[in-house]
């Protein structure tokens, strides 16, 4: 019998199961798939995230370092350069594979190509049919993403309308694209007034060495709608650095936009996307998965040694609200008046302003390298809302 099995080995699953191991629980980490394994996602690492790991990432796994951020709306562009570092780049088959090996080399054991089906709980166990056959654990961590069958099983459906979904391709190019994010704003405001609040569709260009991550994610936007916007950026993408040389194939998955609102059950936990830990403005969940995987493996430690499951699960429940989800929650109330703001006055002029407002970037940029909170954004923002708004009317 395990103390804990964790399944799912993405960056939520591996992150717990390398802290589990090394806080001496016999880990045993299960991954569907196979590591390394190709994942959607555009590899933004802010500074934040970095901070969140035990380790520091290996140059192989790092594609750039970023030190600028570009807002971009069809041949607009707002620079920011930040002239130092909030972050890198990564291919994320290299990083998970990276953080599997991690929690391996801390004890973990590994077994890839052995997908959950089923999960009973009772009141001293939990028991897991996998393809690989049953296992017992003392606990378990639910780390499956977005899409974790376990975690609708465990802690019932996650609501459809709270899944973004997003797009994403590599592409390489003859020569760098620089050492700046791009972000696209796509189809927004300036075209037309559009009231409907939620994840606005967006884009980017990510750089990697000679190639770029390109993607685009919305709520409630079609394929046909992810796709065209996909498009729209290589094309601009090409218009500044020359032809795309090859391309991977376009790939999708959804991305939860807000915590469930139940992250344990009797001797389960939910980590990561399967706990619908993503951030409703950036998408990012990468800082997410990390921070709930470390306190997880801390509440698997307590129940473990106590044996008092529920007791310990409630605590990593608070750990999350006061760590995560206050903080998503400000993203939250953020991101609707930001997708309003930009459905209503002229971006360009908006984007213009912004830059002028030194404490707002400068907000940003501490956000991005972990030294704010998206609450200090929504604290500044909100006296600035009025000015900033009538000052980017067309
Ligand atoms: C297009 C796109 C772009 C994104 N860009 C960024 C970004 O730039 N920065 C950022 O921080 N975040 C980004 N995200 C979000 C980020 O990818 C996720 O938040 C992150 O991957 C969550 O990690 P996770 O470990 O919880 O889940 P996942 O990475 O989804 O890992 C889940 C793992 O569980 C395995 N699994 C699933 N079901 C089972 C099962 N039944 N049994 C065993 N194993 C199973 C899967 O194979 C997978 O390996 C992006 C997402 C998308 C879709």
């Amino acid at each position: 019998m395990y103390d804990v099995i964790v399944s799912g080995a993405g960056p939520a699953g591996s992150v717990a199961a390398y802290h589990c191991a090394k806080l001496g629980l016999s880990t045993l980490l299960l991954e569907r798939g196979d590591i390394p394994r190709p994942k959607c996602c555009a590899g933004g690492m802010l500074l934040r995230a970095l901070s969140c790991l035990p380790f520091d990432l290996p140059p192989d796994v790092v594609q750039k370092e970023i030190k600028g951020f570009v807002m971009q709306i069809g041949d607009y562009r707002r620079e920011f350069d930040f002239q130092e570092s909030v972050g890198v780049v990564v291919k994320r088959e290299m990083l998970d594979s990276f953080l599997a090996r991690q929690a391996e080399k801390e004890g973990a054991t590994m077994w890839t190509s052995s997908g959950v089906s089923e999960v009973v709980e009772s009141d001293n166990t939990v028991q897991v049919t996998t393809s690989q056959g049953v296992v017992e654990g003392r606990t378990m961590i639910v780390a499956e993403g977005a899409t974790s069958r376990s975690a609708r099983q465990l802690f019932g459906d996650y609501p459809k309308e709270q899944l973004a979904m997003g797009m994403a391709t590599n592409v390489s190019f003859a020569s760098d694209v620089g050492n700046a994010i791009e972000i696209h704003l796509i189809g927004t405001p300036t075209a037309h007034f559009r009231f409907r609040t939620g994840f606005p569709l967006n884009g980017w260009m990510f750089p990697h060495v000679r190639g770029a991550n390109i993607g685009a994610v919305g709520l409630g936007a079609t394929k046909q709608q992810l796709l065209d916007a996909v498009e729209t950026i290589k094309r601009l993408v090409v218009a500044r650095h020359g032809s795309i040389l090859s391309s991977d194939g376009i790939s999708a998955h959804p991305i939860p936009i807000a915590p469930r609102k139940v992250l344990h059950s009797q001797r389960a936990l939910a980590v990561g996307d399967a706990a619908g830990l993503a951030n409703p403005i950036t998408g990012e969940g990468m800082t997410y998965a990390f921070t709930s995987g470390r306190l997880a493996a801390t509440a698997v430690k307590a129940a473990v040694e106590h044996g008092n499951a529920p007791a310990a699960f409630r605590e990593y429940e608070a750990r999350c609200r006061d760590a995560m989800i206050r903080d998503l929650r400000a993203a939250a109330l953020l991101s609707p008046v930001l997708h309003r703001l930009v459905g209503v006055v002229d971006t360009r002029k908006f984007l213009e302003n912004f830059h002028q407002e030194d404490e707002l970037v400068k907000a940003c940029l501490e956000i991005a390298q972990g030294r704010a909170k998206w609450q200090l954004l929504a604290r500044l923002a909100i006296p600035r809302f009025p000015r900033l708004f009538f000052s980017s009317l067309r």
